[in-house]
């Protein structure tokens, strides 16, 4: 069994910051169409910061490294994505817990339990045109694929194309959470950035196992 060990879970947060920032004036600019603009910088500053702490303590299981990402997230990001990011990681390292190697149905659990969280904070139902778009048809993908006897990599694969599918799959959506909701069909049109963010980090997951 090719199991995601910790070395994956690292790779996939250094990815993920790396895509973050190489996207961030594009996760802005998505922002700026339907909220205030801020997205792309909020979780390039977060990401960099759990950079410098990952490279001062690296941790020594995926679930460690999960929470330091939750935990940083909900510190430094800010707006509403920081605590409902972070509530997703943090969600993700309880449910792998202690293990050092992670098979397709802890991949399933812990996809799961970051959707879950975000649900839990935020109570956003798929259709809202929030994150959870990407993050829903995600877990639904890796499930799928988890079920058909799927190697990791290949469900987070199909948990990223799904979550880009996701994505895109806001733009012809009224919002009904977060700052978006204001604009009533001002909205309609727009991919949501927290769903487009969600869908760089679920792919670098990916990339990191591939
Ligand atoms: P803010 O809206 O405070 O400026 P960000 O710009 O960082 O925060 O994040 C905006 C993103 O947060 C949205 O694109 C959306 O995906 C997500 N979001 C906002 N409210 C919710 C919610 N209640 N549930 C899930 N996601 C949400
Ligand atoms: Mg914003």
């Amino acid at each position: 069994m090719a199991g995601l060990t910790t070395d994956w879970a690292l790779a996939w947060v250094r990815g993920s910051a790396a895509v973050v920032g190489e996207h961030r004036a594009e996760l802005s600019a998505l922002d700026r169409e339907i909220g205030d603009g801020d997205h792309g910088e909020n979780l390039d500053r977060g990401f960099k910061a759990v950079l410098a702490k990952l490279d001062a303590a690296p941790p020594s299981t995926p679930g460690g490294v999960l929470k330091l990402v939750a935990t940083t997230l909900i510190s430094t990001v800010g707006g509403a994505s920081g605590p409902l990011l972070g509530t997703a990681y943090l969600k993700a390292a309880g449910a792998v817990g202690d293990a050092t190697e992670l098979d397709s149905a802890a991949v399933v659990a812990l996809l799961t339990a970051a959707r879950d969280g975000v649900v839990l904070r935020g109570k956003a139902a798929p259709g809202d045109k929030t994150m959870i778009d990407a993050w829903t048809p995600a877990v639904d993908a890796a499930a799928a694929a988890a079920e058909a006897g799927e190697e990791p990599a290949a469900v987070l694969a199909a948990a990223a194309d799904a979550a880009e599918q996701g994505a895109v799959a806001t733009e012809p959506l009224v919002a009904h959470k977060g700052r978006a909701s204001y604009l009533g069909e001002r909205a309609i049109g727009h991919r949501d950035p927290g769903a487009q963010s969600s869908a760089l980090q679920l792919r670098a997951a990916a990339e990191a196992a591939a």
